[in-house]
């Protein structure tokens, strides 16, 4: 193994110079056309892996991912469907901004991906004002309701309710918070109206303009309909046969609710009739969830966290989502090692990777919640000393930060803390213990992440939920939209900063990033993929910033993952060689490969965006 070149923090020097576009310094042409129709530039043009790095990804073999890619100078959408993004190109044309692109996307999306996000779930919007120049997070994180309790995912022995059932349950609904994410939005910082922009969402949900099921969602329903209630099963399942890819999709009832949304906005939703069936169908399956949980439900308005690497500045979700203080952790850990002076796909870079997000995440799960309940150490997690002194346990020669204990941030933050321990264990302050999170196979992608950017220079960043695909599986019956199963994301076992509290947010890894370079924008990226959101965005940004890739290249480029726990999961294209290797140094390698992530980018560059969109699952870019 060779040791590790560390530099201290102080840049970059010999760093493979990027303008993260693919257009200096790689063999890829990019098309440079600037359509102005939406539908034309469904699929623009594609960027094989194999065309920009073809020696490695031949030797690699089997590595065909594709990153969907498109150009504009006038705006930009990338989105997981093409009818979604298609839908923000058509508000673009017609002179909306990002924000209302954005929200025309998620509403696209609900009647398209329904499996996926919608009005029943949450998320995290960033939205960057380009008059501002400032950036904001709008927070439409789902809450725990007021008769949420800390041990509502116990039985009657007091164990954790296995998480296949847990998943099921009214308990796990958090109050829905995307359609508050829109009204917020567009009142804020937008320039249409939602009746307008709900339009295309009523479109594709009626039939009106015919939708079929793609392959993500017919697999999702052949995987997921066992958690169905009688209302979801009759949409997605008629008589029991579920809707196959091609077959035609038609959500009346969601349609008559956009409809209504449409007339008197979001009033009936979180205050009147929509309010209080979503509340019966939640309570009929065992939730606490009152109309009034729903009426009290509001988003929050924030700053993003904020990472440096070289001479990027990533500014990336703050609490609850653990995104934002981890991937600047990461960053934080791994820059001083120079990786660039290795190969990316060679054992040291993984290495370097893999002992970092297990440092991180140690201190991920030991420290973090809601910052509106519980106080976490921010300042200490990023403190140079401690970041220094956490790096300091890499071993070079051998694998050795598995199961790892969190550290001690606490001594390097200034201020008491407001409270450190869960309300109902006094006793656990400041121990270090090993609590029980959620199992990591069911939480792997289940999200969607889209992008958008407007002639004004603002963009928008959101990755939006229902946690599982097609959440609880319960549909509000005549409603047609499906309720989250995000109180999943809290620990099931009281007593440590996630557990549930009322009006608590779990804690989440989803991480809508935006970039700058020298104060300026620079890019946009997100994913889906549960606890790996946050390894795909680190690696994302260390392959443009460290190993001199496009945003294409970095997108396709196979990605690992670790948290706290030993395994080590790879994506094809990682070598057997080099797994053989990493083994070998003490890694524990799983057996098969997993595809991680799905991520969806906006590069900005000289008053250019190019927009891209992971290959490893569909995805749609329309540049204007
Ligand atoms: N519930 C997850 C989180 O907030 C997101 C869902 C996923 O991507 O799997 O971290």
């Amino acid at each position: 193994m060779t040791e590790y070149g560390g530099k201290g923090g102080d840049g970059a020097s010999d760093r493979p110079k990027t303008d993260g576009s693919g257009t200096e310094g790689s063999t890829t042409t990019y098309r440079r056309t600037f359509l102005k129709g939406s539908a034309a530039a469904i699929g623009a043009s594609t960027i094989p892996v194999s065309a920009v790095r073809a020696s490695e990804a031949e030797q690699e073999n089997r590595a065909e991912r594709q990153a969907v890619t498109d150009a504009g100078t006038e705006g930009m959408v990338s989105s997981v469907h093409p009818r979604a993004t298609e839908a923000g190109a058509d508000v673009l044309q017609e002179g909306g901004n990002a924000i209302d692109a954005a929200v025309a996307v998620q509403f696209a999306l609900n009647a398209v991906q329904p499996h996926s996000s919608g009005i029943g779930g949450g998320g995290f919007m960033l939205v960057y004002v380009a008059e501002e120049d400032e950036l904001y997070s709008i927070d439409n994180r789902e809450r725990a309701p007021l008769g949420a309790t800390a041990d509502m995912f116990l039985n009657d022995e007091g164990e954790p309710i296995p998480f296949e059932e847990r998943i099921t349950l009214g308990e796990a609904v958090g109050v829905p918070g995307t359609l508050r994410a829109c009204d917020v939005a567009l009142k804020r910082f937008g320039t249409r109206d939602l009746s307008e922009l709900i339009a295309p969402g009523i479109e594709l949900a009626s039939g009106a303009c015919p939708v079929t099921v793609d392959e993500p969602l017919a697999t999702a329903i052949a995987e997921e309909q066992r958690k169905f209630n009688d209302a979801a099963q009759s949409v997605f399942a008629p008589g029991g046969e579920p809707l196959e890819a091609g077959d035609e999709l038609v959500q009346p009832a969601l349609a008559d609710t956009f409809r209504q949304i449409k007339e008197e906005g979001i009033g009936p939703f979180y205050k009147g009739d929509i309010a209080t069936a979503t509340a019966e169908v939640v309570q009929e399956h065992g939730g606490s969830m009152t109309a009034d949980d729903l009426a009290r439900y509001n988003v929050t308005i924030d700053h993003p966290d904020v990472g440096e690497y070289g001479d990027l500045t990533v500014r990336t979700q703050s609490l609850p989502s653990s995104g934002g203080l981890t991937i600047a952790q990461i960053l934080q850990l791994l820059e001083a090692f120079d990786l660039g002076q290795y190969e990316r796909r060679s054992a040291e870079t993984y290495h370097a990777l893999i002992e970092a997000f297990h440092l991180a995440y140690a201190d991920r799960g030991e420290y973090m919640g809601d910052k509106a309940l519980v106080d976490a150490p921010w300042q200490g997690l990023l403190d140079e000393e401690y970041v220094d002194q956490r790096r300091s346990l890499i071993g070079f020669e051998s694998a050795g930060l598995a199961g790892v204990e969190p550290g001690d941030p606490w001594a390097y933050q200034p201020g008491d803390p407001y409270r450190v321990s869960a309300a109902t264990d006094d006793a656990s302050e400041n121990e270090t213990s090993k609590r029980t999170a959620s199992p990591f196979r069911s939480d792997l992608g289940q999200t969607t992440h889209f992008t958008t950017a407007d002639s004004d220079g603002n963009l928008v960043s959101w990755t939006s939920t229902i946690e599982q695909f097609f959440g609880t599986g319960i549909m509000v019956p005549d409603h047609g939209f499906m309720l989250n199963n995000e109180l999943t994301d809290f620990d099931a076992e009281p007593g440590g900063p996630n557990e549930v509290e009322p009006t608590k947010r779990p804690l989440s890894s989803t991480s809508p990033t935006i970039v700058f370079k020298e104060g300026e924008p620079f890019m946009t990226v997100g994913s889906p993929g549960g606890k790996t959101i946050i390894t795909t965005v680190s690696q994302i940004v260390l392959n443009v910033a460290e190993f001199g890739m496009s945003v294409p290249e970095a997108i396709a480029e196979p990605r690992i993952y670790a948290d706290v726990d030993p395994a080590v999961m790879w994506e094809e294209g990682v070598s057997s060689e080099g797994r053989q290797r990493l083994g070998e140094l003490g890694h524990e390698i799983e057996q098969e490969s997993t595809p991680l992530g799905n991520a969806q980018a906006i590069l900005v560059r000289d008053g250019e965006y190019l927009g891209v969109a992971d290959g490893r699952r569909d995805g749609s870019v329309i540049g204007l």
